[in-house]
């Protein structure tokens, strides 16, 4: 990731079926942000000490209510947690 730019690469695993492909894209996504928000010391603040685990909740959360991960979900999903 570049913060930066604000530009990212995510690797998926081979091997991960559809919802694991997107539970994954939820948790780099919401890192990512969480990362550049702290940068940018905007941070919501529930956000500031999530475990890898807590992370992976959230993205299985964000999965079942707002669909696969796709650009729109992924937005509305930012949007809900704050950011
Ligand atoms: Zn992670």
């Amino acid at each position: 990731m570049n913060v930066g730019s604000g530009t990212m690469q995510i690797r998926l695993s081979p091997g991960l079926n559809a919802t694991e492909q997107s539970v994954t894209l939820y948790h780099e996504v919401l890192e990512s942000a969480s990362m550049q928000a702290f940068y940018r010391k905007s941070l919501p603040p529930f956000l500031a000490d999530l475990s890898e685990a807590e992370l992976d909740m959230l993205a299985q959360m964000a999965h079942e209510q707002f669909g696969p991960a796709s650009v729109e979900n992924l937005t509305k999903f930012l949007h809900a947690v704050g950011f």
